[in-house]
């Protein structure tokens, strides 16, 4: 069973933020666990 890479991409659970809930847009460059709206609350 070949899947093709497109349908392994889209069948990959979504990302979501673990403060607000929120659905992140994954982001190679980016392993962070939280939104970019949660971690700007805990910069000061
Ligand atoms: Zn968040």
């Amino acid at each position: 069973m070949i899947q093709s890479p497109v349908e392994f991409f889209r069948t990959l659970p979504k990302k979501v933020c673990p403060e607000c809930g929120q659905v992140m847009q994954e982001q190679a460059e980016s392993y962070l666990m939280e939104c970019d709206r949660c971690l700007s609350k805990k910069v000061e």
